[in-house]
């Protein structure tokens, strides 16, 4: 099952161009929007199994008004270091018990194709990323139960500005990753039965057509139910929360010589069994109005 934001109302998709708008097909129970049918997440999918979709009008489905699939969580939990060839080209050790976890603001969230304005400096980079979305509270979760909480599955960017990210005695991670439009997620949310093996998607990104990271899943150090298990050891989970998991190799702060986003490049980002996002890129805002990087 795909659940899509579509101009703020939660729609099944039926296929890329058509979906049922849940709310009309529930009268009203679940609905509009995507955070009212996360909230109710259970109660939900055991409606949605008795749906006869056939049976039901259609809606098109136009790109331009997807959003994130969940659009205003009250916790965004992003993880450094999940893939051990991305933490060698970042020259940092490998985590064992958990990676290193911080934010990505939630005004940072957008949809899935956008337009991106660099921030001064020039350092933005790009992290493509499984993101998942949780459909079911919970705190100190076994792994054994952890894919339970888990509402879908999602494509996410963890665009960074490295230069405010690593800058200071201590580096600020989450204030580098949380400019405007730092995080598109989407196109869609996708329930784990109906991604192909949950456990191994390939994901990858490419800059105008050049591929620059390729990756699969099933490299994830702490793959999705572990990271659920050690994150909710500390935090309790909540409906709606994105998790973005980590990124593999290929970011451009790892190559020699180092490369980041220019305006005017397009980045596509992609998971198999899920979609993709398009992010292109405008010249950087007015130095004179942006944060003090000296
Ligand atoms: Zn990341």
């Amino acid at each position: 099952m795909r659940i899509a934001n579509h101009d703020g109302r939660s729609l099944l998709v039926i296929d890329e161009q058509h979906g049922v708008d849940i709310a009309e097909a529930s009268n009203g129970q679940f609905g509009p929007t995507p955070e009212a049918v996360l909230q109710n997440w259970d109660e939900f999918t055991l409606w949605a199994k008795t749906l006869d979709t056939a049976a039901l009008p259609t809606l098109p489905i136009e790109r331009s008004l997807l959003g994130s699939p969940s659009p205003m969580p009250r916790q965004v939990i992003a993880v450094g270091l999940n893939y051990s060839a991305h933490a060698a080209e970042s020259g940092f050790d490998l985590p064992d018990q958990l990676p290193p976890t911080f934010t990505k603001f939630v005004s940072s969230i957008t949809g899935p194709d956008t337009d991106v304005q660099l921030p001064p400096g020039g350092h933005t980079d790009w992290e493509v990323e499984l993101v998942v979305i949780i459909g079911r509270a919970g705190h100190c979760i076994a792994e054994a139960d952890a894919w339970d909480h888990v509402a879908g599955l999602s494509v996410g960017q963890d665009l960074s500005e490295r230069i405010s990210q690593l800058q200071g005695p201590a580096p600020q991670f989450s204030l580098g990753k949380s400019f405007p439009g730092f995080a598109p997620i989407g196109p869609w949310l996708v329930t784990p039965d109906d991604v192909g093996n949950r456990d191994d998607l390939a994901l990858g990104c490419a800059i105008d057509g050049e591929i620059v990271q390729e990756g699969r899943t099933r490299d994830l150090l702490f793959p999705v139910a572990a990271l659920i298990a050690r994150l909710s050891a500390t935090i309790t989970l909540l409906p709606g929360d994105v998790i973005f998991t980590g990124t593999p190799a290929g970011v451009g702060v790892g190559r020699t010589p180092a490369r980041f986003l220019q305006p005017g490049e397009s980045l596509r980002s992609w998971i198999e069994g899920i979609g993709e996002l398009n992010q292109r890129f405008l010249v950087p805002a007015d130095p004179a109005a942006g944060p003090n990087l000296s």
